[in-house]
């Protein structure tokens, strides 16, 4: 049987659905979805995303019988629609749009009225006798397909589009305005100076037959998946490559048949704020280019209400109808057609990780969706939108006051963003490479601009609606965005922009606020969050802040489902304090090198690394002793009584001692002894690779009297916080660990010293002495490890630094270009590498416990707060993660989808033995 590549959908019938997304891409399988549902959507059909595949796997061909299932599938729509394609006197017109499994802003969106030639045309004003629509739809055509299929684009970042500027010119001649005033004899002759330009820029005629149109169409929606920017974005989101995209077909509606007809784009929910309301814009008599585009600044969906209840009722019922179905808020396209409505695409909205919390919260009480899919549907990482800076409203209202207030447009990203004033994409980046912070500025945004967007702290369009391009990719990767502020007048050649007679060159520092829209001159300070009000400051009631009882009860849900503890890396007492406001159930790292270059230690510190014998040494860990119990006095206090993972000195010595002359001599004053032997010593302690050299417990093997001082500091530290009342946990770990005879060499002399100030202080101290597992020796014998060791902490910096043979310090600039060859599909020090360090961490994990069951596992390496890591830490059976403190909230969601994805493969698992039970029985 040959191979289906297209499916249809119209009249109430698909042979796709929702669920095949896959297979259709995301608009194809809702198109179908809507068609099933009953809703109104023009007849059309998917070629699937296979076709894709094999186009790529054979050198840009199709496959045999595409062509012939295409004309099949045509002809169904000509039925439906009563048209023919091609035909003189009642042609049939179809859009062509991409349409991948995920959403790509920087693929080949749309060709709208295909179709159309010098002959077709006639038949289109016969069809609908108004010859100016004809015209117009005619013009949007050459002008579509002579960008995007043709490729006649700007070629400079300075340039304005080709086609725009015949428009420019042709209303300057006739000296009006709006594109709207145009006459039809002057969308004739747009269409003219249209091909005569692809004719002189590109020599070739533009095609005339509709087949050839479609064909090449199709080719250049394929052709799109491998362009720099869909190639840029699938990076940026980790959409692989080979998933290709799918063609849809589809019979056209028109928007632009007069004032009865409108094209529009809304969500059902507002997609920056979460709020229940219905969001969006259309403009009357345009094509849903338009609205998108920003080439005119559409109304938002409100209006319509106002000014059409009948078409508005249409949309309001196709809003409940689809919210209920999919239960989720979805961001839909639609057309009215001499009053009639037309869906066009619904997908799930993109939003705000305000909205999304708003959202889930909401339908959760609604009833619409379990906590369970409410915690699926936030991604871990949006939780940092929560975090992220506010302006100081006094700060605010003071540059208000002073005039600096340049403009207001639509408050399309929240947040506050501050930064210096570059015009085009290819700036922002190099900008921000300098170390720049900017604001990227555009009259428009476009999906070439993806990469500066990236780059900026925030970005302004002088053009567009919350829902234009800019709008939706800044919500999406959480940039605070002011959309459509036309009062400023961007000049992107004097690299200027002015609003009156102020004026705002390159470089100049703006403000902006994605809340209110508001664009500010000059700096203006920001401060916390709202979450970060409640929690940290404490100057905001929970019951004045609406965003944090809802990040309060996603939290809440999540703890109720995760498995993993989460507890925080922490070597302050403030540290510990904020990590706990965001729900740290321990610290799973105290760094207690960071100690010591607080007050007053960093001296006693130098005397003890360089001191000559043994006896020198003690005396310099004497001065150190108390500094270090009142350190660890802090950590107690401020933990009370969660479990607190010590870890013992770390890092090669030379990092504490000076390197340069004047700072040598000083030190030299201070102990009394010649700058020339300090300065002999410190040349001594250099290594040609200090990270695998004299470092971790080989310090405090050669050392002993280090390990000492600092297990006294902790356990009389210990004894003092608990005569006070408070419960204290200890757990002491070793780093660096590769051998057992390293533990069992450091664990006996924190033992002895354990007891001895147990007996000196007359406390009981519960405590445990455990390892790191950061070098792959340590992993291979943890059995052996684990007989001394009464917990493991996976140092995973360390521990990719070993088995990767990559240094984590000097990789940058082979690690980027390894990551865009995808030789790792991610930075292996950002995301752990599952394959290599997870499989021995698998390894030290099972032999661990083999010889100690209740073995308790945690990693604290940086991967502790990355979601995937973290999913892989609750795969492998860990009992807890350990990141920074504002990772904390991540961690704790990534680790309750963890334990939710697991119970829904178990789910699925369970109903399979179930169906083969039941076949085996018959
Ligand atoms: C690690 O190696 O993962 C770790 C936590 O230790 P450090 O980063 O201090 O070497
Ligand atoms: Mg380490």
């Amino acid at each position: 049987m040959a191979s289906k590549y297209v499916y249809f959908f119209g009249s109430g019938k698909a042979e796709g659905e929702a669920g095949m997304k896959g297979l259709l891409g995301g608009k194809g399988a809702n198109l179908a979805e809507m068609t099933n549902i009953g809703l109104p959507v023009p007849p059309g059909f998917t070629v699937s995303t296979e076709v894709c595949t094999y186009y790529y796997n054979n050198k840009k061909k199709y496959p045999k019988d595409l062509e012939k299932q295409v004309k099949v599938a045509l002809q169904g729509i000509e039925k439906l629609v009563g048209g023919k394609f091609g035909d003189e006197r009642n042609p049939l017109l179809v859009s062509v749009r991409s349409g991948a499994r995920a959403s790509m802003p920087g693929m080949m969106d749309t060709i709208l009225n295909l179709g159309l030639n010098d002959s077709t045309i006639e038949g289109l004003i016969r069809k609908t006798g108004t010859e100016r629509f004809a015209w117009d739809s005619y013009r949007r055509f050459v002008q579509m397909y002579g960008d995007v299929v043709l490729g006649l684009k700007p070629q400079h970042k300075d340039e304005t589009d080709p086609f725009e500027e015949i428009i420019e010119q042709v209303k300057q001649e006739r000296g009006i305005r709006l594109d709207t005033e145009l006459t039809t004899g002057d969308l004739r002759e747009l269409v003219r100076r249209f091909k005569q330009t692809i004719r002189d820029r590109l020599k070739i005629d533009f095609p005339s037959d509709p087949y050839e149109q479609l064909w090449g169409a199709v080719g250049a929606v394929f052709g799109s998946w491998m362009n720099d920017r869909a190639v840029a974005y699938r990076k940026m989101n980790d959409i692989p490559a080979n998933w290709g995209t799918a063609v849809n077909v589809q019979a056209m509606v028109f928007g632009n048949m007069g004032d009865d007809s409108g094209s529009g784009v809304a969500f059902t929910r507002d997609a920056a704020t979460g709020e229940n309301v219905f969001y969006g814009e259309y403009l009357l008599n345009a094509q849903g280019e338009d609205v998108v585009s920003g080439a005119r600044t559409p109304e938002p969906i409100s209006q319509l209400a106002k000014d059409s209840p009948k078409m508005y009722q249409q949309l309001e019922r196709v809003r409940r109808i689809l919210e209920k179905h999919y239960s989720e808020m979805l961001d839909i396209e639609f057309t009215i057609q001499q009053g009639k409505l037309y869906m066009l695409q619904c997908r799930v909205g993109k939003r705000t990780a305000f909205a999304a919390i708003k959202i889930a919260v909401d339908m959760v009480g609604e009833k619409l969706i379990s906590e369970r899919e409410a915690l699926r549907r936030i991604e871990p990482e949006q939780l940092n939108q929560l975090l992220r800076p506010v302006f100081d409203s006094d700060e605010k209202k003071k540059a208000v006051e002073e005039g600096r207030l340049l403009a207001k447009g639509l408050n399309a990203g929240p947040g506050a963003a501050c930064g210096r004033v570059v015009f085009n994409a290819p700036d922002a980046e190099e900008w921000r490479l300098r170390g720049e912070r900017v604001i990227l500025t555009r009259i428009e945004t476009s999906p070439e601009d993806i990469k500066g967007m990236d780059a900026a702290e925030g970005i302004v369009t002088g053009r567009g609606g919350a829902t234009s391009h800019a709008a939706l990719v800044a919500r999406q990767m959480g940039k605070v965005c002011v959309a459509g502020c036309s009062a400023l007048n961007i000049d992107y050649v004097r690299r200027e922009m002015r609003v009156g007679d102020r004026i705002v060159k390159e470089g100049d520092y703006i403000s902006i606020d994605g809340s209110t829209g508001e664009v500010l001159l000059g700096q203006v300070q920001t401060k916390p969050s709202e979450v970060l009000q409640v929690l940290l400051d404490r100057t905001l009631d929970p019951k004045d802040a609406p965003v944090y009882q809802q990040y309060a009860k996603l939290m809440r849900w999540a703890d109720k489902y995760r498995r993993l503890k989460v507890r925080t890396n922490a070597d302050q007492p403030d540290q510990a304090s904020t990590a706990i406001a965001f729900g740290a159930e321990g610290i799973g790292l105290c760094r207690t090198e960071h100690m010591f270059f607080g007050e007053g230690k960093i001296g006693p510190m130098r005397e003890m690394i360089l001191a000559d014998t043994v006896d020198q040494r003690r005396k310099a860990l004497e001065k150190l002793l108390p500094l270090q119990r009142k350190d660890f006095e802090g950590i107690f206090d401020a933990m009370d009584g969660r479990p607190v993972t010590i870890r013992t000195i770390d890092p090669p010595l030379h990092e504490f001692v000076p390197h340069e002359e004047p700072a040598q001599r000083e030190l030299a004053a201070q102990m009394g002894i010649s700058f020339e032997k300090v300065r002999d010593r410190v040349n001594s302690l250099h290594e040609f690779n200090p990270m695998l050299g004299f470092r971790g417990c080989r310090l405090g093997i050669v050392y002993p009297e280090i390990t000492e001082m600092q297990a006294r500091a902790i356990f009389q530290a210990a004894c003092n916080v608990q005569r006070n009342g408070s419960k204290v946990k200890p757990e002491i770990m070793i780093p660096l660990v590769g051998n057992l005879k390293e533990l069992d060499h450091q664990a006996a002399i924190v033992r002895r010293v354990a007891e001895e100030v147990m007996r000196e202080e007359k406390m009981k101290i519960p405590y445990l002495v455990g390892t790191m597992i950061e070098v792959p020796r340590g992993a291979l014998t943890a059995d052996e490890i684990a007989e001394v060791a009464e917990f493991f902490s996976f140092g995973t910096n360390d521990l990719t630094q070993t088995t990767l043979g990559v240094s984590r310090d000097d990789s940058g600039r082979f690690l980027i270009p390894y990551v865009e060859m995808e030789i790792y599909r991610k930075d292996p020090f950002e995301a752990l590498d599952r394959s290599g360090v997870g499989e021995l961490m698998k390894i030290a994990v099972a032999k661990g416990r083999t010889k100690r069951p209740e073995l308790k596992i945690g990693i604290c390496g940086e991967h502790g707060g990355e979601p995937s890591s973290v999913e892989f830490c609750h795969q492998i059976g860990q009992d807890y993660v350990s990141c920074s403190p504002f990772r904390v909230p991540i961690a704790r969601l990534a680790a309750a989808r963890a334990a939710l994805s697991e119970d829904a493969t178990e789910d699925k698992n369970s109903k399979k033995r179930k169906k083969s039970k039941k076949k085996g029985k018959k």
